[in-house]
């Protein structure tokens, strides 16, 4: 097998002390466990959309197994056939592969292991350590106990190994209904430990599987599947979140009673990110309720949400490795996230200049008819990429904001009788501003001064402030979706008494407006990512055709995240 390549490679990284996984990982590798191996695995149930959360264990698992030269595996835990569909599996595929990684030939089903753990189960009911129990699902969850209670063993629980045998294979052959019969380890009910409780194994579902068919009627449970799939592609670290420690004694109990290769399960805390909602389940509300257009709404912490957004994989990546790996549960800052992305654009977006919420100026002093081009830079981050040029006309459009008519003192930018620099291009000064009836500023007339254009005398005098702007004759009109947090929550799931998450949307997550570019973008196609100078990053979205483009806006310039780290720095 070949070994995995880092998407990284040539990034600078930073350094930092080793995280506990890690020191885990290197002590087993000084010692000599497994041969010094590492092999580590995602194991997505196909049962939604990734979301940021999963990324988080993706850049986890495969930069571990990247960074001690081992492997990493992509396996689907299909073990429930009611909630899982080929889509997932597709997106799922997709969207591991945009972030970077490859699985090589390494991709598995729990579901191709049904048989080999079909076998494992015979193999504990033959013990005497699982039976076939028929108590319902209600009476099961009475008989447990609670966790500070004992349970009551079932009355099934001391049926013989023939009986227990001839059951479990009949419940195979399809002879019972759902729910009629189910298998259970048999361990201690009345061990402080819930799961340990003669926890389910086997139960019975008549549906079709998306990848089996109708070959089974019984299905392995989450716990009986996961570890036992570990154990078969040889999992040396079994990274998990941390609502799994519990289960790892029943995990352990397994591997010892089957005599199977142990994989060392490590838990580690879930990614949460403050006004974001991380449940698949309520992600799918979201979209099958219509409260965002789809599971790639780019208001979506899903990983497609993101990619249509204007993420890119390695703003993703840098993220994951930022928040680092905790033991205990914590709620990131969705600033860190934004934070990411701008670092990353910030090198890669080209430049443009572009007009949201147009005024019209009209420059008196120059010519009818006459334009020129103007130089910009193409990314200042990357000098080697050169020079754009922007037309340059009497009419042009600025940003409203841009302007006051009667300003307060702490604004520099466009007033009557004020200077500013258009960027790049002439210093103007505004002298008139033209109102409608309803005494409304419909345009501004300026006068430009031809000699502060760059190259020129005058061309480093200095103004307070700099604006953007395009010529209105060769702009042409875009859509731009501008995006608000879905959530108007810090923690979306404090509602009010007898209301939901979905109490907290914020009803302006979505903006949709008209902008207004010259220049830079033909040709861009979907995801394309820009700069429009002072608004913030943008992408086209795929929704683009030709004569009608849409932009999203990724994120805005104000970086809050690097305002909290300096506050946090001086403090
Ligand atoms: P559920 O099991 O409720 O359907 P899930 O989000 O745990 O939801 P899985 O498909 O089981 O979905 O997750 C795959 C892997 O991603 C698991 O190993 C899980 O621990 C990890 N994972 C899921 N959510 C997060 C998160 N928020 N942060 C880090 N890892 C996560
Ligand atoms: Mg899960």
């Amino acid at each position: 097998m070949k070994k995995n390549v880092s998407p990284d490679k040539g990034n600078k990284e930073e350094e930092r002390s080793l995280n506990f996984i890690e020191q885990i990982i290197i002590e087993d590798i000084r010692t000599g466990k497994n041969g010094g191996r590492i092999h580590t695995r995602f194991p997505p149930e196909p049962n939604g959309y990734l979301h940021i959360g999963h990324a988080k264990s993706i850049c986890l698992n495969y930069g571990l197994a990247i960074k001690y030269n081992g492997l990493y595996n992509l396996r689907f835990d299909d073990t429930n056939p009611l909630t899982e569909e080929v889509e997932y599996v597709d997106s799922i595929m997709e969207d591991v592969r945009w972030l970077g990684y490859d699985w090589e030939d390494r991709l598995y089903y729990a579901s191709d292991y049904f048989e080999q753990l079909y076998e494992w189960a015979e193999k504990l009911v033959m013990k005497g350590k699982a039976f076939v129990c028929d108590l319902s699902a209600e009476e099961m969850s009475t008989h447990r106990g609670t966790p500070t209670r004992p349970g009551t063993e079932s009355p099934y629980r001391n049926r013989s190994v023939e009986e227990n045998l001839d059951l479990f294979r009949r419940m195979r052959a399809g002879e019972f209904a759902n729910g009629e019969k189910v298998l259970r380890a048999k361990i201690d009910m009345s061990s402080p430990n819930m799961h340990m409780r003669d926890p389910v194994l086997y139960r019975i579902i008549h549906a079709s599987h998306h990848r089996t068919g109708d070959k089974w009627c019984i299905y392995p449970t989450y716990d009986y599947a996961h570890g036992q799939s570990d154990s078969i592609e040889g999992i040396t670290h079994s990274i998990c979140t941390l609502e799994f420690e519990v289960h790892r004694p029943l995990y352990d109990w397994l591997i010892r009673e089957l005599e199977i290769f142990p994989s060392r399960q490590i838990e580690f805390a879930r990614l949460n990110l403050s006004y974001t909602i991380m449940s698949k389940r309520k992600l799918l509300q979201l979209v099958k309720e219509g409260h965002v257009n789809g599971w790639d709404d780019p208001r979506m912490p899903t990983i497609c949400g993101l990619r249509r957004r204007g993420y890119t994989p390695g703003s993703i990546r840098y993220f994951a490795d930022r928040i680092g790996v905790a033991k205990r549960d914590n709620v990131i800052d969705v600033a860190l996230l934004e934070h990411s992305v701008r670092e990353d654009l910030n090198k890669k977006a080209t430049r443009v200049m572009a007009v949201l919420s147009p005024l019209k100026i009209v420059i008196t002093n120059y010519p009818e008819g006459q334009s020129e081009e103007i130089d910009a830079v193409i990314n200042p981050e990357m000098p080697e990429l050169g020079k754009r040029s922007v037309p340059f006309s009497r009419e042009l459009l600025i940003e409203r904001d841009d302007f006051m008519e009667d300003p307060p003192k702490k604004f520099f930018r466009l007033a009557p009788g004020r200077e500013v620099r258009l960027k790049y291009a002439y210093i103007i000064k505004c002298e008139k501003a033209v109102k409608n009836d309803l005494g409304e500023i419909t345009e501004l007339h300026c006068t430009y001064d031809p000699l502060t254009r760059s190259g020129l005398p005058d061309a480093n005098r200095k103004v307070k402030s700099t604006i953007h702007w395009v010529s209105q004759p060769h702009s042409q009109e875009v859509e731009v979706r501008l995006f608000d947090r879905l959530f108007r929550k810090e923690n979306p799931d404090d509602a009010e008494e007898g209301q939901d998450f979905k109490s907290n949307l914020n009803p302006e997550s979505l903006k949709v407006t008209k902008g207004y570019i010259t220049s830079g973008i033909d040709g861009a196609g979907a995801l394309d990512k820009f700069q429009f100078e002072r608004l913030g990053y943008f992408c086209v979205d795929p929704d683009s055709v030709p004569g009608r483009m849409v932009f999203n806006r990724t994120v805005t310039l104000r970086d809050a995240w690097a305002r909290i780290g300096q506050k946090n720095a001086a403090r």
